[in-house]
């Protein structure tokens, strides 16, 4: 059986279709998930009885259970547990133009970078679709708030769980339903450069960030191993590619690690790379993890950083930093959780 938040509008309305009904039934069961976000397909009113029971013989609305939650003044951190006990987690960060959720695509990851959390943990599995949707539901009732921006930024890499992650996005996206605007949701991604590819293709206007974090190959293949797969002059044109397709602007995040990328050098390496696309740098002050051997850069090579980029005329911005006393590095959660 499968849970009904992973079924995206069209493959819905495909269902009834194929019930033998007519298409926008498909548009009444949104609805009553996501504007009145009903919990249960018997308060569907204003669908027949017997369409009723045929879609709980077919779907579930099963929820994820919330393993625990830390709050800060401007962050509430989430750890869920899915079905088949693994765990992953969700961010909500309060900002001043609204409410943004960090979600996670995978159980672990695959990709290795040598500075991340969520990284120790081997990819387990690919989330599905409803268990994407699922985290900004569950986050929004139990807040009661409404989610403005969404990033797909928390565990795992979204590119390595391409179709779930489309029709993930495709789900809160819906004008009916969630419609979250594309341009509020922005998917990060290491450097997959095929998927880049592909997303180019999409006529989506979703934004784009890539993890960069080095200028070099010599460097980033030390701390993003993916770059030995793929390697930056691949990347760059993947971007290129992308950027005349869809004419967007791109995001490049810059984790800067305290004497391994925060140089001024690094910088000005940096912006050449840069020079001329379409694109801002958002510049991560790290979050100290159990990578004991990266630390945090100071203020003020942070600032010199930030300076040489704007000297060079790159557009760059320094990511906020939430939650520190709820140690909101992604993976962080779920590594210190301890089983009671
Ligand atoms: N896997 C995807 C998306 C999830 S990670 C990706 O790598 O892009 C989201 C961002 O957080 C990435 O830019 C990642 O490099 C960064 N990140 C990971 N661990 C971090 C830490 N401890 N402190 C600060 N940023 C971190
Ligand atoms: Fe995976 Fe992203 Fe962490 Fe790299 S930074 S290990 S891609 S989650």
């Amino acid at each position: 059986m499968k849970n009904i938040y992973g079924v995206t509008l069209n493959k819905l309305s495909e269902y009834f279709i194929k019930e033998g009904q007519k298409s926008f039934k498909a548009k009444q069961v949104f609805d009553w998930l996501y504007k009145k976000r009903s919990n249960s397909f018997d308060e569907m009113s204003n669908i027949k009885k017997e369409v009723i029971d045929k879609l709980k013989q077919d779907y579930n609305m099963d929820n994820l259970k919330i393993l625990t939650k830390q709050e800060d003044i401007d962050v509430v951190k989430y750890l869920f547990e899915l079905s088949d006990s693994n765990k992953i987690e969700a961010v909500l960060m309060r900002h001043d133009y609204g409410n943004s959720l960090c979600v996670s695509s995978q159980v672990g990851c695959n990709m290795g970078c040598t500075f991340c959390e969520s990284g120790r943990l081997k990819k387990v599995r690919n989330l599905e679709t409803y268990e994407m949707v699922l985290q900004l539901l569950q986050v929004e009732k139990d807040l009661n708030i409404r989610i403005s921006h969404l990033v797909l930024m928390g565990i795992g890499e979204p590119f390595d769980n391409y179709d779930n992650v489309i029709d993930f996005i495709d789900i809160i996206n819906e004008d009916i339903g969630i419609a979250l605007g594309s341009r509020h949701i922005t998917v990060s991604t290491s450097g997959i450069v095929p998927k880049i590819k592909e997303f180019s293709k999409l006529d989506k206007q979703v934004n784009l960030a890539i993890s960069l974090h080095a200028s070099n190959n010599e460097l980033r293949s030390r701390i993003m191993p993916i770059n030995k797969a793929y390697s930056l002059d691949l990347l760059m044109d993947a971007i290129k590619e992308y950027l005349d397709k869809t004419n967007r602007r791109v995001t490049f995040e810059y984790v800067l690690l305290k004497d391994v990328n925060d140089k001024i050098e690094n910088a000005i390496e940096l912006s050449k790379l840069l020079k001329g696309l379409n694109c801002y740098v958002n510049l991560i002050p790290y979050n100290e993890t159990s990578h004991i051997e990266y630390k945090k850069s100071n203020q003020n090579s942070i600032m010199q950083f930030y300076d040489t980029l704007k000297k060079n005329k790159i557009n760059v911005t320094i990511r906020k930093e939430f939650g520190k006393k709820v140690s909101a590095a992604c993976g962080q959660l779920r590594a210190n959780y301890k089983e009671e």
